[in-house]
């Protein structure tokens, strides 16, 4: 007898928000988006780590909404005003492959999670014929059991890790488990690869752990980096030490800290200590910290 399963999106819990509703009838919860898959731009993208742009560009696909929303967002217009247009599961197919078709090294799916259910289907059937890896290039707040239906379907994880403290976390993500969540989803995440990896210096499977910097949290940074030390081997995995934030869209988040740049002292002590650390990976120049890093979503 054939027993349907039940749609995960009839009572999400994608995330580790878990808000029950159903998006299958329209209903939204913390990440702003229903049952329709919306994307805000597909496109080759330069502005990636060196394994992952490449020469031709990272296969990227941004999706609408987020469930992680932090106060600080620089994609805020697709994150939290839900800019993008709405895709079939056939569509969005024959977009993948079309950007597979001008060459780029991988398809770069950016803030996912909330589509978990949606994109597996889509992986599936193209995964073994792409040819390419495949990118999921997440918040970090993820829950391991959504992360385990990706098994076998993505081969680099490219989670934030933001936090350590907790307060933060619920201060500028609405998240305090934000630390917890991310150490089991990036111990998951480390399970599912293994061994970061390259060939010809383009990255082929692994973990490459985001973090950026923020202003007045250069303590943070560096238990975030201590953190990731103690659970990992670090030499198996890749960390990117970011800089790129910008308080232009902070302007008006009701926290002081926020609207400045971070310092070069601030920076350079976290690469300091990610160097103590024996942390392998990448670092971004002081001009980071502009609007330029943010791609055109309306263009
Ligand atoms: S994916 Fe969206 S609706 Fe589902 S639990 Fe997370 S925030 Fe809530």
């Amino acid at each position: 007898m054939n027993q349907t399963l039940p749609n995960p999106l009839s009572a999400c819990a994608l995330c580790p928000r878990k808000c029950g509703i159903d998006r299958t009838k329209g209903q939204v919860g913390v990440c702003g988006m229903t049952d329709t898959l919306r994307v805000a731009r597909i496109a080759p993208h330069m502005w990636e780590e060196p394994p992952i742009s490449g020469s031709r560009g990272s296969g990227t696909v941004f999706f609408s909404g987020c469930s992680l929303r932090c106060i600080f967002c620089q994609n805020r217009v697709i994150s939290r005003e839900g800019l993008g247009k709405p895709y079939t599961a056939e569509e969005l197919t024959r977009a993948i492959l079309d950007l597979c078709d001008k060459g780029v090294h991988n398809i770069n799916f950016v803030t996912p999670t909330h589509y978990t259910s949606l994109l597996v289907p889509i992986l599936e059937k193209i995964k073994p014929t792409l040819g390419i890896p495949v990118v999921w290039n997440c918040g970090g707040y993820e829950s391991v059991e959504t992360l385990r239906m990706l098994e076998g379907l993505v081969d680099i994880y490219l989670p934030d890790f933001k936090y350590f403290s907790s307060d933060l976390a619920r201060d500028y993500s609405s998240a305090p488990d934000y630390p917890t969540v991310a150490t089991e989803a990036l111990l998951e995440m480390y399970r599912q690869t293994g061994k970061y990896d390259e060939d010809h210096g383009l990255a082929i499977k692994g973990v490459i752990v985001r973090h950026l910097v923020l202003p007045a949290c250069r303590a943070d940074s560096m238990n975030v980096l201590r953190h990731i030390a103690s659970i990992l081997p670090v030499r198996n995995i890749r960390v990117s030490v970011m800089r790129q934030y910008t308080p232009d869209f902070a302007a008006d988040a009701p926290y002081k800290n926020l609207r400045r740049r971070v310092t070069d002292f601030e920076y350079t002590s976290v690469l300091e200590e990610a160097d103590r650390l024996g942390i392998i990976g990448f670092s971004q120049g002081k001009d980071a910290a502009t609007k330029a890093y943010t791609p055109d979503f309306e263009g």
